[in-house]
């Protein structure tokens, strides 16, 4: 079933390879129709109602469903998955010591290097009941992750997106474009790097073509386009609007959706102030668990509860109520292939009161980054978003910055320069790093032209190669 699914999509991708711009617009449209069918299938309206509904729900109920729901997961795993039966029998724990959601931490957390070892003994007995879908992650850490995901997950993982994108006025059909990483276009000198999906009104534009050259080609095609939202990486969607805010340029956009990587606080500024509109950005993984909890009018993250309990831990596992931590999911409905305690590897910070705006589902203050993403400077870690969130924001005349650490004292900046910039910006951001982490940490610059893109299209600005 899944090598039939893989040779399909690799059939329909080297068609769509080998086609020119128009028949790969028409392949788009196709896709498009399917989506079309998808939004509008009982499935997906069924789920999307439940969805919307369910952030209506009290404290109280949502915590009844999390333990009914938890309950079945655990009879689940018990009964077929051998890695949670082994564990269970070792930690001598049976479903029924689990008796209040406040005991799911008898159960050890699952961390992703146990999910690469275990990932056969991983997966129920009954795995094909459940239809799932081969996936993978973790093409920026370099260590991909495989997984499975059910059938029924997928429909619920749509919904939760569609519930965060009509929360901001979005509906089916209305213009979209789309800049994120995407192959669009196989031609690298290509001079049309976009495609028009007809069903959903989208234009995708390839953020592998995009330069300093094109740029200007790309705001010329959104003016005439029009797009009343625009999905993209928060890195791409930056380049552009940086660009445009030297050129004093202005586009106008009801909404960005960002999401997949970090939104700097000064990324949201240029983006905000180049489309005069609001960025709405949503924290999600592809593991089992949630995929889009978007941010709500009040700018905090509200997590989708209705799929995953989330827990905020300590460095010793210990669960925190305010603070900074690492986020802990257990995804409620993933039966072929449960990951129960998931450490998703992303370090956010939290407060314990509700969010103004009135859902009562957990909220997530600020997403820090991800675990990798710290420096670690003698001994003490830095978060490595923070630190370059906190001394870009002070420094005008530079584009994008890529922090790297291969040794303890040792810092390599790679610098996209902008027009303003000249070596008293690199003596200054010196100083604010030392400033910052220690006076005695060598610091090296290095202009680029660009900071490469992973495989999927994503930027990493930070990249600790400490052995
Ligand atoms: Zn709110």
């Amino acid at each position: 079933m899944i090598n039939t699914q893989l040779h399909y999509s690799s059939f329909i991708e080297q068609l769509y390879k080998n086609s020119g711009h128009e028949i790969q617009s028409f392949l788009l449209s196709i896709y498009g129709f399917k989506k079309k069918l998808d939004f509008y299938s009982l499935n997906n309206q069924t789920a999307l109602r439940i969805l919307q509904r369910n952030y209506l729900h009290s404290k109280d109920l949502k915590d009844k469903f999390h333990f009914l729901f938890l309950r079945k997961l655990l009879n689940h795993v018990y009964k077929t998955v051998p890695y949670y039966k082994e564990l269970f029998v070792n930690a001598n724990i049976f479903p029924s010591d689990i008796k209040s959601l406040e005991d799911l931490n008898k159960i050890p957390i699952l961390t992703k290097e146990q999910v690469r070892k275990k990932g056969t003994i991983l997966k129920s007995s009954k795995f094909q009941t459940f239809s799932p879908k081969n996936y993978f992650t973790g093409g920026t850490t370099g260590k991909p992750l495989s997984f499975t995901i059910d059938n029924r997950n997928l429909i619920l993982r749509s919904a939760e997106k569609y519930r965060h994108w009509l929360r901001n006025g979005y509906n089916f059909g209305d213009k979209m474009v789309v800049l994120r990483g995407m192959v669009i276009d196989y031609n690298h000198y290509s001079k049309k790097p976009w495609r028009f999906d007809y069903f959903q009104n989208t234009l995708y534009l390839s953020s592998y073509h995009m330069n300093s050259e094109n740029l200007d080609s790309y705001i010329e095609l959104l003016s005439e386009f029009k797009p009343d939202f625009l999905q993209a990486y928060p890195s791409t969607i930056f380049i552009l609007a940086r660009y445009m805010n030297e050129k004093k340029i202005k586009l106008s956009i009801k909404t960005i959706f960002t999401g997949s990587e970090t939104l700097y606080a000064h990324y949201r500024y240029e983006i905000e102030k180049a489309f005069s509109c609001k960025v709405v950005d949503h924290y999600g993984h592809g593991e089992p668990g949630t995929w889009a909890s978007g941010q709500c009018q009040c700018g905090n993250y509200i997590l989708s509860e209705d799929l995953s309990i989330f827990e905020v831990v300590d460095k010793s596992g210990n669960e925190i109520r305010s603070g900074k931590g690492y986020l802990i999911e257990t995804s409620l409905h993933n039966y072929s292939m449960p990951f129960i305690r998931y450490k998703t590897g992303d370090v956010v910070e939290i407060t314990e009161s509700k969010c103004q705006c009135g859902i009562q589902f957990k909220k997530v203050d600020k997403i820090i980054g991800r675990e990798g993403d710290n420096l670690k400077i003698n001994d003490k870690e830095v978060s490595g978003s923070m630190l370059l969130n906190q001394v870009l924001k002070k420094n005008k005349g530079i584009i994008e910055m890529q922090i790297k650490q291969v040794k303890d004292d040792e810092l390599f900046l790679s610098i996209v320069p902008s027009n303003d910039y000249d070596s008293s910006v690199g003596k200054r951001l010196k100083e604010q790093i030392r400033k910052r982490i220690g006076q005695s940490i060598n610091i090296e610059i290095t202009e680029v032209q660009e900071i490469p893109t992973s495989p999927s299209g994503k930027k990493k600005y930070i990249l600790n190669q400490i052995k």
